[in-house]
């Protein structure tokens, strides 16, 4: 797994630039948290597990969470969460399919556990400072096998007859190595007898995703997305099966005969790098036909094949003076997710993610995109909208303060990228008790060992499922 990268050595903020409205995003998570949701959300009744997430990760990210809660609100939440595990191992996304003691054979399969609803939920448990222990581990792990296909690829739900049911995508494999890295870590092989998932398999089928031009697509042949990309790296990131060299570039692997994904880490970053556009929203369209710029004493002409309204630089007003000094600069620069896509809030989050786990953020231009964030998305009563003048919502008001942190933002946490929450609650997460005994305590001695038996059962000393 790797970290987040060092500061900026230079500040991405000058005197007069924009900053984040701290207490405004706190009072909106704070309503978010504590009053009814608007009526909006109601469809989303059944993903209340995932709201549940980023609100009570957008208060931890803001420093907030233990002043917007006591610890009597905490443990309710808590127990919130655990009222909605799965009798058969994982979570409900939400409570309104539990059956009670109503539950039977031929109900059940209307009440299923959902991978990306126990990701969150381990999650949030983290973020609340649980240890897991309620956590049907063993359960969950088990299950968990079953939600693999026998192409590699996990699914949402288990159906009727075992059958996996929900996309083939990354975003499913993304949620489901989350659940496997949170409560087995990045060991390989079974644990305290329960299977492991077929690792090789995942890869496999993340690398058939793989496109011509570096991305990550929905399967094999479909074109490259930012949010297939970044769901892949970090399911990659969690598996240990990035390309070598890419967590720490110093030290070789000791596992470097098997198999990993990205096939051309360059030909990703380039991909990556190129989501970054000056198109953020319908109205605005790059016309070159008429207009030539060649050289920086025309460089004034650049600005009349960009609408001039929209992008007003300081390089360029300079450059009206008659004192070019760079060709073209843009003031704000957003992220798109698919090639001649217009910005949009979430993909500089799925961007900057995958970039952040590969430790290659500094290939973009990191101040225009936070000028784009805070200048044009952030919302004047806090949360960021998707587009410009977009009212804020959950998802990209959560993904937007979380790119915020990725660019070390003041007032925000540290940023862990491929678990999608701040690096205190990653650090929560390593110091749990039962953890340590499966993943070792960082000096690899245990897992070496929980690796070595593999091929006769396992250590006996591996009971934390037990
Ligand atoms: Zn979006």
């Amino acid at each position: 797994m790797s970290t987040n990268p060092p500061a900026p050595a230079v500040s991405l903020v000058a005197g007069d630039e924009s900053t984040l409205n701290h207490a405004r995003h706190v009072n909106y998570w704070r309503r978010c948290l504590k009053t009814y949701l608007p009526d909006a959300y109601t469809s989303n009744d059944s993903n209340r597990m995932t709201l549940a997430f980023f609100i009570i990760s957008a208060l931890d990210l803001l420093g907030d969470l233990q002043k917007a809660t006591t610890a009597e609100e905490r443990e309710g939440y808590v127990q919130w969460i655990y009222h909605c595990q799965h009798p058969e191992g994982g979570f409900r996304a939400f409570p309104a399919t539990n059956f009670g003691e109503l539950r039977n054979d031929e109900n059940k399969t209307w009440d299923p556990a959902n991978v990306p609803a126990t990701f969150f939920a381990l999650l949030t448990l983290v973020l609340l400072g649980d240890n897991l222990e309620r956590v049907k581990r063993r359960d969950c792990l088990e299950w968990l096998t079953k939600m693999q296909r026998p192409d590699g690829s996990f699914g949402e739900t288990l159906g009727e007859n075992g059958r996996v049911e929900g996309g083939n995508d990354t975003r499913f494999g993304y949620c489901g190595t989350g659940v496997r890295y949170i409560l087995r870590g990045t060991v390989e092989g079974p644990v305290d007898n329960v299977p492991d998932i077929n690792v090789d398999k995942l890869v496999n089928c993340i690398r058939m995703s793989e496109t011509y031009d570096g991305g990550i697509s929905e399967a094999k042949f479909h074109e490259a997305h930012a949010g297939f990309t970044y769901c892949a790296i970090s399911a990659l990131s969690f598996l240990e099966r990035l390309p070598l060299g890419v967590v720490s570039p110093s030290e070789p692997s000791p596992h470097d005969d098997r198999m990993r994904g990205l096939s051309n880490l360059n030909l990703t970053l380039h991909w990556l790098a190129s989501r970054q556009t000056a198109t953020l929203d319908n109205e605005d369209a790059f016309d070159t036909n008429e207009d030539e710029t060649g050289s920086s004493t025309t460089s004034h002409n650049a600005h009349s094949f960009v609408k001039l309204s929209s992008f007003p630089s300081r390089v360029g007003e300079i450059s009206y003076q008659g004192q070019p000094t760079s060709h073209v600069e843009i003031q704000w620069t957003g992220m798109n997710g698919r090639c001649n896509k217009i910005a949009d809030t979430c993909y500089a989050f799925w961007v900057c993610g995958s970039l952040c786990t590969l430790n290659q953020l500094n290939i973009i231009d990191q101040v225009a995109l936070r000028r784009y964030l805070l200048d044009k998305v952030q919302h004047l009563v806090g949360g960021f909208g998707k587009m410009p003048g977009d009212p804020p919502d959950l998802y990209h008001s959560y993904l937007g303060l979380s790119t915020m942190a990725m660019l070390h933002e003041q007032g925000l946490k540290s940023f862990h990228a491929a678990l999608c929450f701040s690096n205190g609650a990653s650090q929560h997460l390593e110091t749990l008790e039962w953890r340590r005994k499966i993943v070792g305590n960082g000096d690899g001695d245990e897992r070496a060992g929980a690796r070595a038996g593999e091929s006769d059962g396992m250590q006996a000393d591996h009971t934390a499922f037990g």
